[in-house]
């Protein structure tokens, strides 16, 4: 089962994804985590990453096909099945049809694409008040989402969720992400998601698409 979460930042991908990969053993390839775990490193490329990121700009395609190509040589190698969940990735044409063909040499194909439709006048607000835990990674969202009265956290906010920089990040993804809808629409593989209901609502919608592959 090879699933793809496609959609614009904020509209709640990376909280979804988690519990998708708990409940169908699903393997998570988010590419902004592998960024954001190089960029902890205390070295010159951790420092270009940081720059990058945070202007919201996409990185080069190659980069992110060739991190993405060991991530899933090793898997391959590892697991007989291949149960995926992609976050993040594909985000252009170019590496959609990287991917299609990369699965394709393995004998494997993606079998759904989760399309998560969140209005742009919601994301700034969503985006500006998301949190991330230093120790678990686990993402709040201070509105929707906020940490348990008791919960020991110790939350941060990402570089590139800044109000200027999810503007631009916006921008990108209507203009380079966006055209994979109906890139993926041509396979008959999307599914449409209103990512505006509450939580468990768009996990329980997600749940009755995703059965039907498991
Ligand atoms: P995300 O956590 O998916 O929102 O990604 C955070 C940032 O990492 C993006 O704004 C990009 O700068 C970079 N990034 C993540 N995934 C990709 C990708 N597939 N292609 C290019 N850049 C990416």
């Amino acid at each position: 089962m090879i699933t793809i979460l496609l959609g614009p930042p904020g509209s709640g991908k990376g909280t979804q994804a988690e519990m998708i990969c708990k409940n169908y053993q699903l393997t998570q390839i988010s590419t902004g985590d592998i960024l954001r775990e190089k960029m902890k490193e205390n070295t010159a490329k951790a420092e270009k990453i940081r720059r990058i990121m945070g202007t919201g700009k996409l990185f080069p395609d190659k980069l992110i096909n060739k991190l993405v190509r060991k991530k899933i040589m090793k898997l391959f190698e590892l697991n007989g099945e291949f149960r995926l969940l992609f976050d993040g990735y594909p985000r252009t044409i170019e590496q959609a049809d990287f991917l299609y063909r990369k699965l394709k040499k393995i004998g494997e194909k993606i079998d759904c694409v989760l399309v998560f439709e969140l209005a742009d006048k919601y994301i700034v607000d969503r985006i500006s008040a998301r949190r991330i835990d230093r120790k678990t990674g686990k993402v709040y969202n201070l509105i929707s989402n906020p940490p348990k009265e008791n919960e020991d956290v110790d939350l941060y906010q990402r570089i590139d969720d800044t109000a200027e920089v999810i503007q631009n990040r916006l921008e990108i993804y209507h203009s380079q992400t966006a055209p994979l809808i109906e890139y993926y629409d041509k396979f008959q593989l999307v599914e449409h998601i209103d990512a505006s209901l509450e939580l468990e609502t768009v996990q329980q919608n997600i749940y009755n698409i995703l059965d039907r592959y498991k």
